[in-house]
């Protein structure tokens, strides 16, 4: 009786054994077959690749800079955005990142900063202060003609100009716009931006009936307390993202940590980035509330 289980449960085993040795043997055959058609396959693909690619004309030497500039002749004014203090433009609104020096000229750090600038082919955003403008003109029509944009950052870096009368805070701004254009006739300057980020509604409202955009930032590296190169270039290059508006500034006291620093920022963050000057437009005006439709570029 035992013999015959055992026979069974040999057979059945044996069985077993059979079945699975086929169907692993099946289970493999088409990935060989698959194998040898791929291998097959992928010569005639090759082969068929120069004649199909043939027409097109050559991508490589497409660089990658050469991609759509946000700013220059015939380009739009910046999307709408209004994130900052008071409404103030707080990113580009593009993909895009701006960098932007204030509190300049300074006849030592501005011919500096405009250097190594120059030196990497990257456009910023220059944020002057009036009595600088009036005793560098000479740099500001520099900074012009390197293809930089202008933006006017007070007459005398009043941290208060926000909460005097809008009749006051007009006189400064006009004032001021007045010496950069003095300075670099034809210049546009379609960009405030508040001495100490000190924004109010009033300063808000004027620099845009002015035709100016209220500029913020969105990275500020603490820089004016001169944290030292290599704090400055780890904030700047690690808190940059897509859109971002940089603060800097070659001004102001001694910036030589900026310049520095500089060296480290132009290469990381081109490699990464569309590095642009802000485009000497202004946002599309609002057409409600008490503000008046501005003409593009108006000043
Ligand atoms: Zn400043």
């Amino acid at each position: 009786m035992s013999n015959v289980r055992t026979v069974a449960i040999v057979a059945g085993v044996i069985a077993a054994i059979v079945a699975s040795a086929y169907l692993v043997g099946h289970h493999l055959a088409p990935d060989t077959a698959r194998e040898r058609t791929a291998r097959t396959v992928a010569p005639a693909t090759g082969a068929a690749r120069p004649v199909a690619a043939a027409p097109k004309p050559p991508i490589a030497p497409a660089p990658p800079m050469a991609a759509q500039p946000i700013t220059g002749p015939g380009r739009p004014p910046l999307p709408a955005e209004r994130g900052g203090p008071f409404g103030s433009r707080r990113t580009t609104g593009t993909t895009g990142v701006a960098l932007t020096f204030d509190d300049g000229p300074d006849p030592s750090q501005t011919p500096q900063a405009l250097a190594m600038l120059r030196r990497y082919g990257v456009k910023a955003t220059f944020c002057l202060v009036g009595v600088n403008v009036r005793a560098f003109p000479g740099l500001v029509r520099q900074i012009a003609a390197d293809g930089h944009t202008l933006c006017n950052h007070s007459w005398e870096h009043d941290v208060r100009l926000g909460v005097r009368t809008r009749a006051g805070i007009r006189t400064d701004l006009l004032r001021t716009n007045q010496a950069i254009r003095d300075a670099a006739p034809g210049a546009r300057v379609s960009y405030y931006r508040q001495p100490g980020g000190a924004w109010t509604a009033s300063i808000v409202a004027v620099s845009r009936e002015l035709g100016m955009t209220p500029l913020h930032w969105t990275v500020d590296p603490q820089d004016w307390r001169k944290p030292g190169a290599g704090s400055i270039a780890s904030t700047v290059n690690s808190g940059t993202t897509r859109g971002a508006i940089v603060l800097l500034h070659d001004a102001g006291g001694d910036r030589h940590g900026t310049i520095s620093a500089l060296r480290s920022i132009l290469p990381n963050l081109g490699r990464r980035f569309q590095l642009c000057a802000l485009p000497p437009g202004i946002d599309p005006p609002r057409m409600h509330g008490r503000e008046w439709p501005l003409k593009l570029g108006q000043i």
